[in-house]
């Protein structure tokens, strides 16, 4: 019963369109493989969502941003997978699964088998009633994780212009939406629990930096404490959001950007699960050897650290899918995922990049007043992690290069001196 393929990639986000991309390079026959999604749009490269997505002008709109133009590959319209035989489900939820029959059952009770699974569900936004917060649900309350979102976000910020909004959580979301809304000529300002925004990467120092630039666009900050209420208008609609320290903020809207959670729940009691995410070995396979699991919803292991890892960034989608796609369909030359985490980030005039791991003593470096500067993390003699605020395409590789290399550091005093140049040395 049922439709049969031999390969079903579930998701159809940024791992499903890298996967599908390495399937059709590595030659499938046609009917072969099917992806499923709840999207009804074909696989887009998400952060364009957070970006040129929300710009006032010009901004992206699909076809425009489909994978896999983001890694300056093939864009893959849904013309594109008609033409390679590839079966794209969309709009539909797959609400269980049961990995000793290898079969999905979709929410419209359809029933897909497969001989071989990928899992590729990443993430969805933590919502605020998780965290004990009611009323996330009112029509000028905005999250952010996928199309829908994004052009609900649009409209909501059009009927805001010249108003106010809070925007809470000082992550990714946060600080990207701060700084959309910004260019939306929209008031902003931001509400964490942290002492800085982006703590869990960024030092005090770097922090203090990109702070500074936006408090110069005219962004706000209250720091150290939570929203703990919404008070709303007779139609529903928030008017003010009140903070647990008591402070009242006028809002014509609020964006929530407060963290994920991985779309595990299918799979739980079913696949071996760690940190939160379904476990894979270096082949990106899962305790179950028929199903794979790539991108945000995948814990792997990364050799170069030597430890298991679940991220939530695109290069490791994109990387950790086209990895299993090379395991299933070419198992004896495919060796142990390699991968070097890598983090980034573009708001306003400014951009930066992260490689490795932001462990053990901080050496900063550069102009921390002007547009490049940057850091390394030295971790038990050795250099483990790189950041540089406004480098080049040259200086990008060069600190990418010497984070996986790990050299020993002797002199800290030297590296600092020398910042990017040291990484451009070796
Ligand atoms: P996703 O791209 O999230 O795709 C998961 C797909 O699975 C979705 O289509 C979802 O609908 C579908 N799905 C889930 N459950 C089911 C189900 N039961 N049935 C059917 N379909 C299902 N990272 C960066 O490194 N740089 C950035 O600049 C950046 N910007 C971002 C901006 C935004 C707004 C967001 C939300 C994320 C951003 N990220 C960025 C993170 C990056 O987009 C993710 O790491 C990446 O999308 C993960 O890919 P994925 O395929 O694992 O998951
Ligand atoms: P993040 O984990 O990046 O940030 C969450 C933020 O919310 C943190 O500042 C966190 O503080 C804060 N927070 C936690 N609890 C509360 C609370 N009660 N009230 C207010 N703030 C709170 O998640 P995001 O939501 O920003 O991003 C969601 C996903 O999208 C992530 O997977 C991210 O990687 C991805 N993304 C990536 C981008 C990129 O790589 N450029 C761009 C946009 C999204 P604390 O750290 O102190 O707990």
């Amino acid at each position: 019963m049922g439709r049969d393929f031999v390969y079903v990639i579930l998701g159809g986000g940024v791992a499903a369109g890298y996967a599908a991309l390495e399937f059709s390079k590595r030659g499938i026959s046609r009917g072969d493989l099917c992806i499923i999604s709840e999207e009804n749009v074909a696989p887009y490269e998400r952060p364009a969502l957070s970006k040129g997505f929300l710009f006032p002008e010009d901004p992206a709109r699909l076809p425009s941003f489909h994978t896999c133009v983001g890694a300056n590959e093939e864009r893959l319209t849904p013309k594109w997978y008609k033409e390679h035989g590839i079966e794209l489900v969309l709009g539909t939820r797959v609400k269980s699964a049961d990995v000793r029959r290898k079969t999905l059952l979709t929410a419209a009770g359809e029933t897909i088998n497969y001989k071989i699974l990928i899992i590729a569900t990443g993430a969805r936004a933590l919502k605020l009633e998780e965290i004990g917060v009611n009323g996330s649900n009112a029509e000028n309350v905005c999250y952010l994780r996928d199309l829908a979102d994004a052009i609900r976000l649009v409209s909501v910020m059009q009927s805001c212009v010249g108003g106010n909004a809070v925007v809470t959580g000082g992550g990714f979301i946060g600080m990207e939406c701060a700084a959309a809304l910004i260019m939306n000529k929209i008031n902003v300002t931001m509400v964490f629990p942290a002492a800085h925004c982006m703590d869990r990467l960024f030092t005090p120092k770097i922090a203090s930096f990109y702070e500074d630039f936006y408090k110069s666009k005219g962004v706000k900050f209250i720091k150290g404490t939570v929203l703990s209420s919404f008070e709303n208008d007779s139609s529903g609609k928030v008017k003010a959001v009140i903070l647990q320290d008591g402070t009242r903020l006028p809002a014509d809207m609020v964006m929530v950007g407060i963290g994920s959670r991985p779309n595990t729940s299918l799979f739980e009691g079913q696949l071996t699960l760690e940190k939160g995410g379904i476990t894979v070995n270096g082949r990106m396979q899962t305790s179950n050897s028929s199903i794979y699991a790539v991108g945000d919803v995948a814990t792997f292991p990364v050799k170069l650290f030597g430890d298991l890892r679940r991220l939530e960034h695109v290069d490791s989608a994109r990387k950790s899918a086209r990895h299993a796609v090379a395991a299933i369909m070419a198992p004896d030359k495919t060796g142990d995922f390699d991968y070097l985490p890598f983090f980034y980030s573009r708001t306003f005039t400014l951009s930066w990049q992260f490689y490795g791991d932001n462990v053990g003593q901080v050496v900063h470096y550069g102009d921390y007043s002007g547009k490049s500067f940057g850091a390394y993390w030295i971790n038990k003699g050795k250099l483990v992690g790189s950041f540089l605020e406004g480098g080049t395409k040259e200086e990008y590789e060069a600190i990418a290069k010497v984070t996986r290399l790990q050299p020993v550091v002797a002199a800290i005093a030297e590296l600092e001196r020398k910042g990017v140049g040291f990484a451009l040395s070796v």
